[in-house]
């Protein structure tokens, strides 16, 4: 067969409501690039006949190979096998050896058999059956036409088992995979990145590049298909090329985060941090503390929502708050040294604002935050005002925060 372009069907009513998202899809695209097989298409249709029959149709005309997961059950609804014998022309033809396997399996559960269950042991007439160890229905594999189509369960551990054991052992050795690459950005938005990465990206050459934006960060995803166990030439290229304009605004790749790069950064130098924080609500302690080992560098955090908390633990000036407001640069730097004084810190990070929906009044919109930061013979601030949700104004103060500190600590400044 010829895998040069795949292509993957979820099928399922409920994949299309907002609840259920398609697992099996993203599973797939990554064992099939593996080796070096892309995957063009990824459709989610409901389990009607007509949608089905529409869907493959146009699989066939364009993909190699089509694998869909889901409507292979025993009830009514299940319509995946039905739909794609009627669209080939093939008839369906009950399979004994499954029919039996199926017998023995209500048998050994001690459960009768209901009688629907053989549907699941209709076959289209030339599919070769993939076992399913776990469940009842088994996957089919029909490689007579043009194109190859699989036909694999829905539930993930079943679909996972088959494709492991049973169609990837069938798929063409091409000898190659795609290698892929995340480069995590911080501190510019998707569109300046975009801008100042723009002649890399026309550059790029066959190495794909997708930018993706999440709240206060900014990813380039790379993929190139390269032979055997082959280094990425071209990723390294494309890599070398961001770096080189983007500078310390590249802090992480692959699955990194940026808090684990900081503890990093921290456990080497052998210093500490504390955190004040009433924006993030122990937001930047979560982070930090979600990194194994963290105990080595983070001694706590106090999250200082009301003005008493931030004056009684924090040692935050009434006059400041009074004056200037519990939401301004004086007041994220009194309470970040005083948690730097009350924890004995190296580093202090603290966080103050507004996340929304309400604001501070005319020059305070929400959005409005204050970040601070003490470290040895060091103090800063930083002013920004921030778009979006209240959860997104808060993970992105809280990322903001530890991207100072990974800034101070590697003396880059910004
Ligand atoms: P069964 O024989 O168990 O009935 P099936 O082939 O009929 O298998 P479905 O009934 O479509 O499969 O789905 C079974 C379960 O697997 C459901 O819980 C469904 O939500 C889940 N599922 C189906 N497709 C996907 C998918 N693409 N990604 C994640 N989960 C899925
Ligand atoms: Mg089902």
């Amino acid at each position: 067969m010829n895998a040069s372009r795949a292509e993957f069907i979820a099928v399922g009513s409920e994949l299309l409501d907002p609840w259920h998202a398609d697992t099996n899809g993203a599973y797939l695209s990554r064992r099939l690039g593996e080796r070096g097989i892309g995957v063009g298409f990824r459709t989610v249709v409901g389990d009607t006949r007509e949608d089905l029959k529409g869907v493959f149709r146009v699989a066939l005309e364009r993909s190699d190979l089509i694998i869909a997961t889901g409507g292979l059950g025993p009830t009514i609804d299940d319509l995946t096998r039905e739909a794609v014998a009627e669209l080939l022309d093939l008839p369906l033809i009950l399979d004994e050896r499954i029919a039996r396997s199926i017998e023995e399996r209500f048998r050994r559960l001690a459960l009768p058999m209901p009688p629907q269950n053989r549907r699941q042991a209709m076959v289209p007439r030339g599919a070769e059956v993939l076992p399913n160890r776990l469940g009842t229905a088994p996957g089919l594999w029909l490689g007579s036409g043009r194109a190859t189509i699989v036909l694999l369960p829905g539930v993930p551990d079943e679909m996972r088992q088959i494709v492991e054991d049973s169609v990837l052992p069938r798929l063409p050795a091409t000898g190659e995979r795609f290698a892929y690459r995340v480069i995590k950005i911080a501190g510019l938005t998707e569109s300046d990145v975009d801008r100042r990465l723009d002649p890399v990206a026309r550059d790029a050459g066959a190495v794909a590049w997708t930018i993706l934006a999440a709240p206060g960060q900014v990813e380039i995803h790379l993929r190139e298909r390269v032979r055997g166990a082959e280094t990425p030439a071209g990723i390294d290229r494309v890599d070398g090329a961001i770096v080189a304009i983007l500078g310390a605004h590249v802090f992480a790749r692959d699955q990194e985060t940026m808090e684990e790069v900081v503890g990093r950064f921290l456990v080497n130098r052998g210093d500490s941090l504390s955190a004040a924080e009433s924006l993030t609500g122990g937001g930047i302690a979560e982070r930090i503390t979600s990194v194994p080992g963290a105990s080595r560098y983070f001694r706590g955090a106090v999250v200082a929502y009301s003005d008493d908390v931030k004056k009684d633990l924090l040692g935050v000036r009434k006059e400041t708050l009074e004056i200037q407001g519990a939401v301004s640069a004086e007041t994220a730097a009194e309470m970040a040294r005083g948690a730097r004084r009350a924890f004995g810190t190296t580093w202090a990070v603290s966080a103050t604002g507004y996340a929304g929906p309400e604001g501070g009044g005319p020059d305070r919109p929400p959005g409005t935050i204050f970040l601070g930061l003490a470290g040895p013979e060091m103090e800063t601030t930083r002013g920004l005002t921030l778009p979006g949700s209240r959860q997104t104004v808060r993970t992105r103060a809280a990322r903001t925060a530890l991207d100072m500190l990974r800034r101070a600590v590697l003396g880059v400044g910004g």
